[in-house]
Parts: structure tokens; C-alpha cells; sequence
């Protein structure tokens, strides 16, 4: 089942970065952010805005080519996950998803709908999209809650 909570309309990475602090200040352990949108829509600007919002104060990259980034020093730890070279599902239970999805922190993960089928019952799933009518940088960010698979 999957409800739509929330959408909201920015106009500048900025203010994507801004609601996703405002989110990540309210994250606690064991929350899973699924970030999906195309690339160059703002998956990384959020998870930077977020991170900030958890209290991590490492710079945050996306961890391309090392799939997962771990940060330690925000209230909670963060998992900041960018699937998008992963092969195949089996890669990610390879690299520990389970324990990170069901551990202490927080996850977040770029580019989930390539794992979806491994993705936990109940997750956030954010729609990042953009709409060219309203300018270049116009995003429509919508915030939807996964629950029962
Ligand atoms: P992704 O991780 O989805 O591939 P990035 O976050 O790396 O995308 O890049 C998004 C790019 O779009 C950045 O250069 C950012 O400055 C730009 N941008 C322009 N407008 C916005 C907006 N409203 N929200 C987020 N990013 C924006
Ligand atoms: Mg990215």
C-alpha cells in the first residue's frame, strides 16, 4: 500500500536541501528513505540536506562506487546507500543491506526502485521529478509512506 503524505515544490537545490533537513531532523532509528527520480533531479542535493538534518557534519557524497557510505556522527547513524550500479539484488545482501536496513539507524538509499524487490515492508518513498514548464529548476518532490510490502 503506498500513500502519498506529502508534496512539495522547490525552485532551487536549496530548498530541496532545506526540506530534506527539516525530514532528517525528525529521522529516527530504523526509518528507510527511498529516493527515486532520474539523474541530475536532486537525490544527492537531499541526502546532504537530510544528512545535515540527522546532524552529520562529514561532507556527504554520493557513494557511487562504494554503494554505501556510513556516517557517525549525526544523533543517529546514517546509511546513505546509491544503488545505481548495483547488478542485481544479490549484490546488496553481498554488501550487508540487511544489517544496515534493520540496524540502528537511519537508511537512505538512492536509486531504490532498482531493489525493489528487496526493499523492507514499510519505507518513505520520495518521488523527486522535474517539471521544465515551471523552469530548470523546478522539482516536484513527493513524499509517500510504504506500508504492508
Ligand atoms: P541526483 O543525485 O538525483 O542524480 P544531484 O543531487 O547530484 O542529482 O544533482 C541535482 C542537480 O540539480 C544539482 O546540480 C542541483 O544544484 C540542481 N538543482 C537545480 N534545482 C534544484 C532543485 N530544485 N532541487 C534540487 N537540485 C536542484
Ligand atoms: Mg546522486
Amino acid at each position: 500500500m503506498k500513500e502519498i503524505t506529502d508534496i512539495i515544490e522547490t525552485d532551487n537545490d536549496r530548498e530541496t536541501y532545506e526540506v530534506a533537513r527539516q525530514m532528517g531532523q525528525k529521522a529516527t532509528g530504523g526509518d528507510v528513505i527511498c529516493l527515486i527520480g532520474d539523474l541530475g533531479t536532486g537525490k544527492t542535493v537531499f541526502a546532504k540536506g537530510f544528512a545535515d538534518g540527522v546532524g552529520v557534519t562529514e561532507s556527504v557524497n554520493s557513494p557511487t562506487f562504494t554503494i554505501v557510505q556510513v556516517y557517525e556522527s549525526g544523533k543517529i547513524p546514517l546509511y546513505h546507500f546509491d544503488v545505481y550500479r548495483i547488478g542485481d539484488s544479490e549484490e546488496m545482501f553481498e554488501v550487508g543491506f540487511e544489517e544496515y536496513v534493520y540496524g540502528d539507524g537511519v537508511t537512505l538509499i538512492e536509486w531504490a526502485d532498482l531493489i525493489e524487490d528487496i526493499l523492507p515492508a514499510e519505507y518513505t518513498h520520495i518521488l523527486i521529478e522535474k517539471d521544465l514548464s515551471k523552469g530548470f529548476d523546478h522539482r516536484i518532490i513527493t513524499v509517500s509512506r510504504v506500508y504492508g510490502g
